[in-house]
């Protein structure tokens, strides 16, 4: 049954504009078809966030190549056992290893902040969706702990 979206007055089938208040009349999505279209965009924005590899991720993964080498001829160098020297390494490669997973944090909020936001506006105006209604179908298609969610959640 089509409905006029702002005065909720009833509409023919043919009607573009309402007959009441002169407003463009479009049919409500169920909401069935409302989660569906909210999963297929939420499941590619999470797939784009998943795939990010900016440059701080690349300096990050170039930091974890070349820094523990460093470590160990460095200290090496300054005349540390091949004990301390690995200890050093050790303690390299895991500072690395939190500087990647932070890079790329880092990029995946940017790119939240930057495109995926402005996506999500887009979509809600597109598909003439209110933003509580698109949170529902949300929270009920992706899982909570996808990349998109978790930033959704921030919103
Ligand atoms: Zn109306």
């Amino acid at each position: 049954m089509r409905a006029c979206q702002k005065c909720g007055a009833p509409a023919g089938p043919g009607d573009e504009l309402c007959r009441f208040c002169g407003s463009p009349v479009y049919r409500q999505l169920t909401d069935e078809e409302t989660e569906a279209l909210v999963k297929v965009f939420l499941e590619s924005q999470d797939k784009a966030l998943k795939g990010l590899n900016g440059p701080r991720v690349w300096a990050a993964f170039a930091a974890l190549v070349v820094l523990p080498f460093a470590a160990y001829f460095g200290s090496r160098a300054l005349g540390a056992g091949w004990l301390v020297a690995t200890s050093a390494v050790l303690f390299v490669i895991a500072a690395c290893f939190a500087g990647v997973g932070g890079a790329v944090q880092v990029e995946q909020d940017l790119h939240f902040d930057r495109t995926v936001k402005g996506k999500i506006g887009e979509f809600l105006q597109e598909n003439r969706l209110e933003k509580a209604r698109f949170l529902l179908a949300a929270h009920k298609g992706m899982p909570p702990d996808s990349e998109v969610m978790k930033r959704l959640a921030k919103l």
